[in-house]
């Protein structure tokens, strides 16, 4: 099998949403009237970024989930993707597994691979996603607002409980809650509905990949504010939140998570918890912005805490 046997093989399927998908020298779409086309990439390298015993159905799933993840921190609506392969050799059931995890996740967004390229190389996986939004209503970075409440979905230091365990093993979790870490790092969800539904709601969001207090930090100086966040509110599995100071850490700065931290002012409380219940996605008020340009994390009794680490920095 060469390159064009594999791209006809595993990585062509015909497009409905495109004017003209893989086969060409280019793809060609055509956003809706009145919307911004969003633009990303992202890119996942072996050892840095996954382990070589990673399932490829789980690589060919995180490889998109992530982009899907930028889009709706933007409340865009992801549409057209191009992948970029890298791959040591051709490894038939190696590449039918990883389309699988890609185009079961693509499918359930309605996303359609328009093109890519490959080649030999170290493992290297990279997606580009295509999005829209109604013209200009993306959820900035820079939009936060002193008062606003900050929020995060669903939960927070899955993925880096399991990594954290995986790198220095303890025995002390129940396997059915590493079980459900292990999920989260290999599976992880974008909140895509989410994040749409937040477009007439938030002023600023992020996905949280690095780690909430170092991803929120970005909303934060885009801003030119700072905040307070409530440690106790942080939300993670009950099994987590019982032992918080133990996990706080995974929590606050693990990364992995691709939850959505978003700032938003006080009288959406309601409408958000509203949206959130439609969605099927869980929200949690933790904390507020404020003039003070600092990122305080506090303890039940308003106490300063200081965490080891911040988030995740590929270069330190
Ligand atoms: P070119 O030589 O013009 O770069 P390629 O031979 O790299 O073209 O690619 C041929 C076609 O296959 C193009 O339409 C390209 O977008 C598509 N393609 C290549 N690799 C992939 C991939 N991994 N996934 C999807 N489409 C791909
Ligand atoms: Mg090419």
């Amino acid at each position: 099998m060469n390159e064009f046997d594999l791209i006809r093989r595993y990585f062509t399927r015909p497009s409905s949403q495109s004017v003209l998908g893989v086969g060409d020298d280019a793809a060609i779409v055509r956003p809706r009237v009145g919307y911004d086309l969003h633009m990303s990439v992202d890119m996942l390298v072996q050892d840095r970024h996954f382990f070589a015993d990673v399932s490829p159905v789980a690589l060919g799933h995180k490889t998109l989930a992530v982009n899907l993840s930028d889009m709706a921190a933007m409340g865009a609506t992801p549409r057209w993707i191009l992948l970029s392969l890298a791959v040591p050799a051709i490894d038939e059931a190696w590449v039918a597994g990883f389309a699988q995890g890609l185009y079961a996740l693509a499918s359930q967004y309605g996303v359609e691979l328009i093109g890519g390229d490959t080649t030999r190389g170290p493992l290297t996986l990279s997606v580009t996603v295509l999005g829209e939004a109604p013209a200009g209503k993306a959820l900035k970075r820079c939009a936060a607002q002193v008062g606003d409440d900050i929020w995060v979905t669903g939960v927070l230091g899955l993925g880096a409980v399991a990594l954290r365990e995986r790198l220095q093993p303890t025995g002390a979790i129940p396997a059915e809650v590493l079980e459900q870490c292990q999920q989260r790092l290999d599976f992880p969800c974008p909140r895509v509905e989410m994040g749409k539904s937040l477009l007439d709601l938030a002023h600023a969001a992020i996905d949280v990949s690095d780690g909430l207090l170092a991803d929120l930090g970005h909303i934060l100086t885009a801003s030119a504010v700072g905040a307070e966040l409530w440690a106790e509110a942080l939300p993670s599995l009950s099994w987590l939140e019982a032992d918080r100071s133990q996990w706080l850490e995974c929590m606050a700065a693990g990364g992995d998570d691709y939850e959505l931290c978003f700032t938003a002012p006080a009288h959406q409380r309601q409408a958000i918890e509203q949206r959130g219940r439609l969605v099927g996605c869980r929200v949690s008020r933790i904390g507020v912005v404020k003039a003070e340009r600092s990122l305080q994390l506090l303890g039940q009794s308003g106490e300063r805490i200081v965490l080891g680490r911040t988030g995740f920095d590929h270069f330190k």
